[in-house]
């Protein structure tokens, strides 16, 4: 008969295990959401060190965030104890910043390079352009142009002069972490085989994601025959706008023609109605179209609750309501433990909750509700670049570069103490940086230079603790990968889900589908769908359902406050 798995894999079903065993060579894996496509990358990355021999340091993994990278970290070293720690695992740009960094001199950058932030690219753009607006204005079409694509003449003009002037002040941008990498490995053949040889397995994580320099700096790394795993779902590709193209996901059956591709079809995330209505709703732009997914984990029947507010700040009293209501407060809770599925809400805390929303301006109302309430909120922001540019100055004004990290936290920490003549925003950034960077202090120790990498690479984005006791607040693009028991995609309005700019025309909904989707799949047990009827004071503030919500059929129901509970609960009676 069949003996039961015991090792690395044990923990993964028969699919998972196909997958994950794959002896070498290309391999793709194409599955939904919650299916256990990050857990099997890393559960194989395990199985390989630990059970095939494979060199731990010669693994890398690229994940898309930080976040998750470290929590891909954490979770090899848990399963292979400490050698887990000598597999790299990155995001394209961390990977990028190595790059760059141990080849500094063959790039003729100054040891102490730095990545430039939005201040200091904003002071060089206006220099060039002798222009406030402009050099706000030509920010994407320069990224466009270094990242290979079609702009105008001008452009092309404006980023030699870009590039030259950052390289007079030793700095790179964000683009130059990809574009140098790709760049050096396609012009010394002896130092790419020298990367290949150091990896020789990797495996990319949310490849539906991938860009075009992304996918370069990869083809280097992995080319035909190598051992490259990528794994991700079409349908969850959500940066269209910022370049990726899923069109790489779609190819890499052509560049890698003798690669098996495998299917996980099992989500053990969500309750059935969840996954079903998920499915209807990306269904009309899948493309997977021919997608199968059993919802086996969750024994949850509970339906996607639907909900109407009047405006944005009765939304926000409903979510705070709600929220109050599933941790065991007055409202519901006598309602809910009598529900189908079973599910005890009020053992749930603060932090298995997150309200999700399409843009970050939404957040305010939604963070201000909750705080009444005396919720715990911890909000995690869309633009690294914006936080970023509060954090850096504060840094650099307390000479970061100089002594040890932990330093460098203490100063600030007296900084804020001090709170010397601020401004509300600077006083917001000043304490900002303290909460940031806190973590990666106690992490980085003397390594000042490995503690300012992480800094400037982002590490906000990731900022959301995992184990805090607070509602996550956070956009759609942020929340991809992460899932919560309680879910509440806010804003469900045609104009926000989709997203269109007052005045312009829809260009892409597939991709707002898509993150729709996404936001519905994050949801474990329960999942709350609210909108506004009216949101904001202008005329046009009269706002219609957002059309995503039409497909739902009956695996939603209509939720207002108790009384929708209630309605709720009688009609799973009925079931
Ligand atoms: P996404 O598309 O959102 O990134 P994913 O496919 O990466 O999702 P995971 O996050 O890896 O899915 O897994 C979803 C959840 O299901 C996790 O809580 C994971 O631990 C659990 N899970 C996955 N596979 C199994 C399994 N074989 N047995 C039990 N639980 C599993
Ligand atoms: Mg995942």
């Amino acid at each position: 008969g069949v003996s039961a798995p015991v090792g690395m894999l044990a923990e993964l079903d028969a699919e998972q295990r196909a997958a994950a065993e794959v002896e070498s060579g290309p391999l793709m894996i194409v599955a939904g959401p919650g299916t256990g496509k990050t857990r099997t990358i890393t559960h194989r990355i395990a199985h390989l060190v630990e059970e095939r021999g494979v060199p731990a340091s010669s693994c890398l993994a690229i994940t898309f965030t930080r976040r998750a990278a470290a929590e891909m970290s954490n979770r090899i070293t848990a399963l292979v104890g400490e050698r887990g720690s000598e597999v790299t695992v990155a995001t394209f740009h961390s990977l990028g910043m190595s790059l760059v960094r141990d080849n500094h001199a063959a790039l003729g950058l100054p040891e102490d390079f730095a990545l430039v932030d939005a201040d200091r690219r904003h002071r060089i753009l206006v220099s060039l352009t002798g222009d406030e607006r402009k050099a706000r204005q030509v920010v994407a079409a320069l990224s466009r142009a270094r990242r290979g694509g079609v702009v105008s003449d001008e452009v092309v003009e404006l980023l030699s002069d870009y590039i030259a002037a950052l390289r007079r002040e030793g700095l790179v941008d964000f683009d130059d972490l990809l574009v140098l990498p790709v760049e050096l490995l396609e012009s010394d053949a002896e130092l790419a085989e020298w990367y290949r040889r150091r990896y020789r397995w990797i495996s990319v994580d949310e490849y539906q994601d991938v860009d075009e320099v992304q996918y370069r700096l990869l083809r280097l790394l992995a080319p035909a025959g190598a051992n490259l795993t990528v794994i991700g779902d079409p349908d969850q590709a959500i940066y269209g706008f910022r370049g990726a193209d899923v069109g790489f996901f779609l190819r890499f059956e052509q560049d890698y023609p003798d690669a098996p591709v495998l299917a996980l079809t099992r989500n053990y995330r969500s309750g059935r109605r969840i996954v079903e209505g998920a499915v209807r709703a990306i269904r009309p732009e899948s493309l997977v179209p021919e997608r199968t997914l059993w919802p086996v984990g969750a024994d949850s029947d509970h339906p996607v609750v639907l909900h109407q507010a009047a405006d944005e700040t009765s939304e926000a009293r409903f979510v705070a309501r709600t929220v109050d209501g599933l941790l065991g407060g007055a409202t519901f809770h006598s309602l809910d433990s009598g529900s189908a599925d079973g599910y005890e809400t009020s053992s749930l805390g603060f932090g298995d909750i997150a309200v999700v929303y399409r843009t970050d301006a939404q957040s305010r109302v939604l963070a201000e509700e909750l705080t009444r309430q005396g919720f715990p909120v911890q909000k995690r922001s869309h633009d690294p670049l914006s936080a970023r540019a509060g954090v850096e100055p504060l840094l650099r004004e307390l000479g970061y570069a100089g002594p040890r990290s932990g330093t460098v936290l203490r100063q600030l920490e007296q900084a804020a103490a001090s709170l010397v003549e601020r401004t509300g925003e600077q006083a917001e950034q000043l304490h900002t940086a303290v909460e940031l960077l806190a973590p990666l202090a106690s992490r980085f120790g003397e390594d000042v230079a490995g503690f300012r990498q992480e800094v400037m690479l982002g590490a906000e984005v990731d900022a959301l603790d995992p184990r805090a006791d607070a509602v996550a607040l956070l956009t759609l693009h942020a929340a991809k990968g992460l899932e919560y028991p309680v879910v509440f995609v806010t804003g469900c309005e045609d104009g926000l889900l989709p997203l269109r700019w007052p005045g312009e025309q829809q260009d892409d909904t597939a991709e707002e589908r898509r993150l729709f989707f996404v936001g519905m799949t994050r949801a474990q047990r329960r999942l709350y769908l609210t909108r506004a009827a009216r949101r904001g004071q202008a005329a046009a503030a009269q706002r219609s359902p957002s059309p995503f919500l039409s497909e739902l059929g009956d695996t939603a129901v209509r939720g207002d406050d108790s009384g929708g509970k209630r309605r709720a609960a009688r009609q799973l009676s009925l079931l």
